[in-house]
């Protein structure tokens, strides 16, 4: 059901809302940015609509909200484990299509492939998505060339008007009564899409991992400084590493954390015995972009990257990973000698 809303009676709303929930969206973080006097777009937990960034992509997605940058699973003494607490209540979470598209995609890697993951899962379950309307396209995104700029499956969508009021459709039973409570004005509403970018991808019908052997990953071996930037502002990025954090110098009282970690950053493919692969930048370029686009589809049946550009806009060498997916039909020419 559609309403016409003013941000008086989404505040309201909201106040239920918190009795159950805390409320995640992208909010300005004044000075937060990555060089002096910046700010910076990341996803904040919120009190009022009027907090939340409708006009600018977010620096960062999501998904530290489902996945933290740094989270302790257990606490261990010497002869016993205490699982570190849970969440105290569920969230709500506002997401642009892209991102809600990326949200699925978390969805099969924690749950679905193999068993769930039990701290993705005890947040996940208690979820609610509000659609946030796209009604322009930002720059880098490429959404509609990988088919994320419309979703359907949300709680409640909602679209800020020139005039400042909100237009929200809404699925939620509970939150629909109160709608009708609160709103004066009932109609229909379709939440905003994009439906072309100024950016486009090409990913070849013919891409194989023979594109491997292309000389194109070369040039990412000088122009790349494996800062993991990329992977950390993507929304579809999911890798972690453990660390103990020992409290006593005998080593056996402390915490587990899992931390985030990148397949562009030193380190990440070294083994025991003191093996290391994929020691070239180009070599992790190679491995990002191909996962994102070939292999992750042929087991899950769809692309994991979603299109929102983020990794174009944060890359401090200007490296373009839809620019890279559009040289893949060259390289496949190149690599298949036709
Ligand atoms: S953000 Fe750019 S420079 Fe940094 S690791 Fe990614 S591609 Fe390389
Ligand atoms: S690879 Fe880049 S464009 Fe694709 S989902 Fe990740 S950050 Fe977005």
């Amino acid at each position: 059901m559609g309403f016409h809303v003013t941000n008086m009676q989404l505040n309201t709303l909201f106040q239920t809302w918190q009795t159950n929930y805390q409320i995640y969206a992208p909010r300005n973080f004044s000075g937060g940015g990555r060089f002096s006097d910046t700010d910076c777009i990341r996803y904040g937990t919120i009190d009022h609509v009027e907090e939340i960034v409708f006009d600018k992509k977010s620096d960062y997605s999501f998904k530290e909200v489902l996945n933290p940058i740094s989270q302790t699973l257990f606490f261990f003494t010497e002869g016993e484990t205490r699982e570190a607490d849970g969440p105290q209540k569920g969230a709500v979470i506002f997401l642009r299509s892209c991102d809600l598209h990326a949200l699925r995609r978390l969805d099969d890697m924690y749950l679905n492939n193999g068993p769930a993951d039990y701290y993705y899962q005890r947040l996940r379950k208690n979820l609610k998505v509000v659609l946030m309307g796209c009604d322009h396209s930002f720059d880098n995104c490429f959404c509609v060339s990988m088919g994320t700029n419309e979703s359907t499956n949300y709680d409640m969508s909602i679209d800020l008007q020139p005039d400042g009021t909100y237009l929200v459709d809404c699925r939620d039973p509970e939150w629909n009564s109160q709608l009708e409570t609160a709103s004066s004005e009932q109609l229909e509403v379709i939440p905003a899409h994009v439906t072309e970018n100024h950016t486009q991808v090409h990913i070849p019908e013919n891409l194989t991992a023979d594109v491997a052997r292309s000389g194109m990953w070369k040039e990412y071996d000088s122009r790349c400084i494996n800062c993991g930037r990329c992977n950390f502002v993507c929304p579809t990025c999911t890798c972690f590493t453990m660390q103990d954090l020992y409290y006593s110098e005998n080593g056996k009282v402390g915490e587990r954390r899992r931390v985030w970690a990148s397949c562009m950053v030193d380190g990440f493919t070294d083994v025991a015995g003191g093996g290391s692969y994929r020691k070239k930048n180009g070599e992790r370029m190679r491995f990002k972009v191909l996962h994102k686009v070939l292999d992750y589809k042929q087991r899950n049946g769809y692309h994991m990257c979603v299109g929102c550009g983020r990794c174009d806009d944060i890359c401090p060498e200007y490296i373009s990973f839809s620019n890279c997916i559009n040289k893949l039909q060259n390289a496949m020419t190149e690599v298949s000698g036709s």
